[in-house]
């Protein structure tokens, strides 16, 4: 064995031995590393990797041999036949390369091993036919050597092909191959012996050149392969810091997104796309189909049969779009994703999700800051308004109710802002509880509200008499109770054209409804536009009719029965509108009641009497008429001390005249007031008596000085029996008071002797004198 040994070392130049050593190393390095590509490889690109690992396997073991040949027995003149060398090529090729390459795709280690072993048996075969090229010589091998040799390469590479690729590793793979090829080798080449053939021993050069040429070749292909291999190398490791990069922005995105190929299988998505799902880290893989896909989602979120319906129908579309795409999608659990959908080139979508859940409550909260009465949180004008272009249209009728609270303003002055909008609120619900899902509800701004109500004129008025009574029912807002009340106007879309004058006539309906004492609907009907605007034209004129010295006193004398003397005047008012002319007081008077206007006026004729009567030559009174809604004023006591110190005039030639509904109210009260104008010196008459209350209570419990009767008695007490009963009580009861009794409206001498037989002190008529200017003329005559 040792001599074996020595024969051995001493036969291979050592040059040589190192030379094919380090060829086996490079092949069994590159061979781990080809290995590793072949178990990566796409499918389609795999037969490259197969063939080119077979390839470098294969001539590895191949070269390692002849290079190792060249430095066996120099001693000797070896040549070789061609075509055989050729052969043991294609033998180290198919019979090492093939298997070797196989094995990383198979999933057994037990059938790697067997491949492993099968290349180890491989490289056995080579070696003998490599041998078998050998041309002038004699060889003998020993068959415990090729045994041998066959177990060493056999158990080698079927040890590199079993382990795990974990262990496995170009490294490991290397080491061994290399172990096998050259354990095999050397082992086989120990148990063979070469002997010259007498007269052979001529070296063919040719052949010599062509197995140095041939060894080269192989070198120059392992090179070759080195240097792709190590070029992919550096690209992969660019590609792999390229897809990092990628992968961590993919990552990292604000947005899910998913890519489906041509095939309709999940390619790729990110982490995003799984929070967005609600699917865990491992929820989804790649390469997934569609229907796979959509269970995954299904389990995560438990949907309904319809929603999954709905959802695979959804991925269908957006899988399979060309053009781009956004959609909005709502999840089952309320949020709102956006999926833009982007049609791929090369086949597939991309689908990239954005969850807009907040910026949509955003948008819509500041819409509901647009439309809606931030307080109330019913529609506000804008939206009311809206709405109404939106139904004002032949086929839909509504009405629009306009309701404006009564009494308002003093709960809000009286308990504060906090409780008038706690009030506001309420009165809020309880509108839109009427107003219902069908109807409209709006604050149109202040203690103004409005309502739509649709369906016939009957429905309608059901809702105002419900919001009538709805409004008229306390509300409690803490402890503090308070009861309002409020008016409504409204219009039908019959009578108007468009929704401003749907508006401005049920403005005008209410403004009606305010007038005729509140706490109550009306309804638009034709005419009340023209009524109201006539209204509201002679309300402004009247502003400014008395600066504008359109106003003035007529006066009516009063004649004293018991000497035919003219005792005192009525003051009458005037009014020459510049467009209507004379205007009577029976239509502004009341105008200026309701507006509040004739206290001020009042005040004016007040002073304007009392200035015309201090300049009369003799002390006849002056009657000045004073409205229910002026008595009533705090002002009146002051106006009247004001009229008479500015004019001089005693206070006891001035009387005022009230009539019955000036005192009904709250009778001590009224007493105090007449109590407190008499001790002025002003004398009070209660005017046109008999066709109010005509109570005679009244009568008892108020301190009078005269009493008017109505001009209806005197017109009807020579025909009508009552009229003159009548005339006659009161004449009597009068006097048993101690009250001067004046009838008004005489006209004929008829009624003059009739009057002047029952008793009465005055009269009042156009038979004594119509009302008129006061002129200096009159001056003179009365005086006279
Ligand atoms: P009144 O106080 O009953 O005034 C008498 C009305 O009878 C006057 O109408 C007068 O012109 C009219 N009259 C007088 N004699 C006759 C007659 O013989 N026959 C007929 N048919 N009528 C006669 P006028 O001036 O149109 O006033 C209407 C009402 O307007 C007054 O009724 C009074 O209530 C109110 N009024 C007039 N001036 C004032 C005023 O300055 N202040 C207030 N608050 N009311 C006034
Ligand atoms: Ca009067
Ligand atoms: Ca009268």
């Amino acid at each position: 064995m040792t001599a074996t040994l020595l024969q051995l070392a001493s036969s291979h130049s050592v040059g040589f031995v190192l030379t094919s050593l380090v060829i086996c190393l490079v092949a069994g390095w590159l061979l781990g590393k080809l290995m590793g590509r072949v178990a990566d490889a796409k499918p389609a690109r795999r037969p490259q990797w197969l063939a080119g690992t077979a390839i470098v396997a294969g001539l590895g073991v191949w070269t390692t041999h002849f290079i190792a040949m060249l430095g066996y027995r120099p001693d000797m003149m070896l040549s070789y036949d061609g075509l055989t060398t050729t052969v043991s090529a294609v033998v180290a090729v198919l019979a090492v390369g093939v298997p070797l390459a196989v094995t990383p795709l198979l999933a057994s280690w037990r059938w790697r091993a067997v491949l492993g072993a099968v290349a180890g048996l491989g490289v056995g075969a080579m070696h003998y036919s490599g041998m078998m090229a050998l041309e002038g010589c004699l060889q003998t091998h020993s068959p415990v050597a090729a045994g041998l040799a066959a177990l060493i390469g056999s158990f080698l590479l079927a040890l590199a092909s079993g382990l795990p690729s974990r262990i496995a590793t170009p490294r490991v793979v290397c080491g061994l191959f290399t172990l096998a090829v050259c354990g095999a080798h050397f082992t086989g080449i120990a148990g063979t012996n070469l002997e010259t053939i007498a007269g052979q021993g001529i070296l063919a050069h040719e052949n010599v050149t062509l197995s140095v040429i041939t060894a080269v070749g192989a070198a120059v292909l392992f090179l070759g392969a080195f240097l792709t291999i190590l070029t992919a190398q550096r690209f992969e490791a660019q590609e792999r810091a390229h897809s990092a990069v990628l992968s961590t922005a993919l990552h990292n995105m604000s947005n899910g997104l998913a890519f489906i190929d041509a095939e309709q299988r999940l390619g790729l998505f990110n982490r995003r796309f799984l929070e967005i799902c609600k699917l865990p880290t491992d929820g989804l893989r790649a390469g997934m189909s569609r229907l796979e896909f959509i269970d995954a989602l299904d389990g995560a979120n438990g949907w309904d049969a319809e929603r999954r319906a709905k959802i695979e129908k959804l991925i269908a579309h957006w899988s399979t779009m060309v053009e781009e795409e956004a959609v909005e999608h709502v999840t089952a659990d309320g949020r709102t994703i956006e999926v833009t959908c982007r049609h791929v080139e090369a086949g597939g979508v991309v689908l990239t999700f954005d969850d807009v859940t907040k910026d949509r409550a955003a948008q819509s909260r500041i819409a509901e800051l647009a439309f809606l009465d931030p307080l109330t949180k019913l529609a506000n004008r804008r939206a009311f308004n809206a709405r109404m272009e939106r139904d004002f249209h032949p086929k839909q009728r509504f009405k629009l109710l306009l309701i404006d609270l009564d009494r308002f303003k003093p709960v809000n002055d009286t308990y504060g802002h906090g409780v008038g909008d706690l009030l506001l609120v309420q009165v809020a619900e309880r509108l839109a509880a009427i107003a219902g899902t069908d109807g409209a509800a709006a604050r149109l701004g202040g203690d103004e509200f409005a309502v739509l109500a649709y369906g016939d004129l009957y429905q309608a008025t059901d809702v105002a008499e419900r919001i009538l009574e709805a409004m008229s029912r306390p509300f409690e807002i803490g402890d503090i109770k308070v009861s309002i009340g409020c008016s409504i106007g409204m219009c039908c879309t019959d009578d108007a054209k468009d929704p401003a004058e749907l508006m401005q006539l049920s403005d005008i309906a209410l403004y009606e409804a305010k007038r005729g004492g509140r706490a109550r609907a009306s309804c638009y009907t034709r005419g009340m536009f023209e009524a109201v605007s006539e209204r509201v034209q002679l309300e402004t004129d009247m502003r400014t009719a008395i600066e504008r010295g359109e106003i003035h006193l007529a006066y009516q004398p009063v004649l004293a029965l018991a000497d035919d003397r003219v005792i005192g005047y009525e003051a009458l008012i005037r009014w020459d509108h510049p467009q209507l002319g004379s205007v009577s007081p029976a239509r502004f008077i009341p105008l200026a009641e309701e507006t509040g206007q004739i206290v001020e006026i009042g005040a004016w004729v007040l002073r304007e009497a009392c200035r015309q009567a201090a300049e009369l030559a003799d002390d006849a009174y002056v009657a000045v008429n004073v409205s229910p809604v002026q008595f009533r004023s705090p002002l009146l006591l002051s106006h009247l001390t004001q009229a008479l110190s500015s004019s001089g005039l005693p206070a006891r030639r001035l009387e005022i005249e009230l009539t019955e509904t000036a005192i009904v109210e709250d009778g001590p009260k009224i007493a105090e007031m007449l109590g407190a104008i008499r001790r002025l010196g002003v004398s009070v008459a209660m005017d046109d008596f008999g066709t109010g209350y005509s109570s005679l209570s009244h009568l008892r419990d108020f301190p009078l000085d005269r009493i008017k009767v109505d001009r209806s008695f005197v017109a009807t007490a020579e025909t009508d029996r009552h009229s003159m009963a009548v005339l006659e009580g009161i004449t009597h009861i009068a006097k048993k008071l101690d009250i001067a009794i004046l009838a008004e409206g005489v006209e004929t001498t008829s009624q003059l002797e009739l009057l002047r037989d029952i008793g009465c002190d005055a009269i009042q008529g156009y038979l004594v004198g119509r009302p008129e200017r006061m002129s200096q003329d009159d001056n003179l005559r009365l005086s006279a």
